[in-house]
């Protein structure tokens, strides 16, 4: 592993924003060596990468999110260069990234639910990140649901009817 990929500080021992799975992954992946250290590449979906791109072009890796759900059991798949060279760009500074704000790193949005959540504490109808301090606030709305329906009679008192009638 490089310098920068300290396993044992992005373990889910130094703090639950650490993703246990992702850890458990790093710990068997096969390629040694300072060169060989994970990385992180989106593609021109947006999806995530975590792998190496080798000197003849070929990527050796997985998809982020089947790592973190899977840990372990996600394997390693090749894929061909034109792929790599088309679709994938190395994210820059993932892992400082990851090391400071843990999973928040992979989900800025904080739109996932991931698994084992100790990631909000709430008070009121505001919440708070535990992993990097981010605030969300809840809002309230009601929504209003446009029916229709056939009568024998065109007058107001049938819709009226018809509504009472099908409400719970
Ligand atoms: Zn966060």
């Amino acid at each position: 592993m490089s310098a920068d990929l300290d396993l044992g500080a992005i373990s889910a021992k130094a703090g639950d924003k650490y993703s246990p799975n992702l850890h458990r992954w790093l710990k068997h992946w096969p390629y040694r060596g300072a060169e060989s250290a994970p990385e992180v590449f989106r593609n021109t979906d947006g999806l995530l990468y975590i792998g190496i791109v080798h000197d003849d072009g070929w990527f050796s890796g997985a998809l982020l999110n089947t790592v973190l759900c899977n840990g372990v059991r996600a394997d390693i798949g090749a894929y061909a260069p034109p792929f790599v060279a088309q679709k994938l760009k190395r994210v820059d500074g993932f892992w400082e990234a990851y090391q400071e704000r843990g999973r928040c790193a992979i989900d800025p949005e904080h739109r996932v639910n991931f698994q084992g959540d100790t990631r909000w504490s709430a008070d009121g109808d505001s919440r708070r990140c535990a992993w990097c301090g981010h605030v969300q606030y809840r809002r309230r709305w009601t929504e209003s649901v446009e029916r229709s329906g056939w009568f024998d009679s065109p007058d107001a008192a049938g819709c009226a009817a018809f509504e009472t009638e099908t409400r719970p």
